[in-house]
């Protein structure tokens, strides 16, 4: 356990999916004055170098973020790839982009600190944060402190399926889950869904959203199925969207390492989505995959129901 470090994935392509939809989320709930309550269950460090070590050993912001933003940025010379990008990529772009005020991209957001961007003093909304790995916690703690943002935001070292038990149902009834874990251990999956079941009981309006990797693994392909009759057998609806990225080219490089094909593709799960998801995702997904497909068994897909 805890061999997972995040700082290696910040900003592939599974944290574009992830972050976009998270961050459409966030903007729809925010909308109405009464409080919100978010809830990270799996925060992660909070903010990452992109041009750190962990990164740079890893490569994987390069099919991610850094590859939408070269493709999709306003050019001088070639017009971009994608002439009008959607209005939830493009939020996801310029929220990142808000981050590195120089132009380059030098850091990324992890969800704390794009969930934090997004949250109104005024309002009185509130974050809470879960992380349990040793390094990261102190990592998280000392990025959280930065922002300044005082009883706004609680980080506890203690596991998040457990921890957001005490939140459910929070005081002003209007609450946004985010269940993200690295599945580094089997039990995550079906810690996920009974958790997921769980919340539903202390507080159904609630939004929830889940993550998770598509692996041939039958644990992997188990949770939207679970999700999906979990939502349903509560009367509430759901939204499930996937992006596969395909296999990178395998030719590798003479005299550079070889590159292993990682995680090609995932998935995000959302209970009680907006009713303005769907359409929005149906504008993003084909436009990421466009910059960010490779080939073979790429593919995204929006499904909704209940
Ligand atoms: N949500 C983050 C983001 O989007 O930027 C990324 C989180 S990362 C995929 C998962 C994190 O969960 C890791 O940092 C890991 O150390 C942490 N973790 C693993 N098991 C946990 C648990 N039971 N409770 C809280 N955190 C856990």
């Amino acid at each position: 356990m805890f061999s997972y470090r995040h700082a290696f994935h910040a900003g592939n392509h599974a944290d574009v999916l992830k972050h976009t939809i998270l961050i459409a989320l966030l903007r729809h709930l925010t909308q109405k004055d009464a409080a919100l309550t978010v809830v990270d269950t799996h925060a992660g460090a909070g903010l990452y170098r992109l041009d750190g070590d962990y990164a740079g050993t890893s490569g994987e912001a390069a099919d991610g973020i850094l590859k939408l933003f070269s493709a999709l940025k306003p050019q001088h010379k070639s017009p971009p790839a994608i002439p009008e990008v959607a209005p939830a990529l493009q939020d996801y772009l310029d929220l990142v982009a808000s981050f590195n005020t120089s132009g380059n991209l030098k850091v990324y957001p992890g969800s704390p600190f794009i969930i934090q961007r997004l949250l109104r003093q005024e309002a009185r909304d509130k974050l809470k944060l879960f992380e349990l790995h040793p390094t990261d916690i102190k990592s998280l703690v000392a990025n959280i402190a930065q922002l300044k943002a005082g009883r706004q935001v609680a980080v506890a070292r203690e596991d998040g399926f457990e921890g957001l038990k005490a939140f459910l149902p929070p005081p002003a009834r209007r609450a946004l889950v985010l269940i993200d874990p690295s599945y580094e251990i089997k039990s995550d999956y079906p810690k996920v869904t009974a958790s997921i079941q769980d919340s539903l009981k202390r507080f159904a309006t609630g939004s929830y959203a889940v993550w998770y990797p598509v692996i041939p693994r039958p644990e992997a392909h188990e949770v939207p199925r679970r999700l999906k009759t979990l939502a349903t057998q509560a009367g509430k609806p759901w939204l499930h969207a996937t992006l596969s990225i395909g296999q990178a080219d395998e030719r590798n490089v003479p005299g550079e390492p070889a590159r292993g094909q990682g995680l090609t593709a995932s998935g995000m799960f959302v209970i009680n989505p907006p009713h303005t998801l769907k359409a929005a995702l149906l504008l993003a997904l084909p436009q990421m995959l466009k910059v960010l497909g490779r080939g073979r068994g790429e593919s995204q897909a929006v499904e909704a129901g209940g």
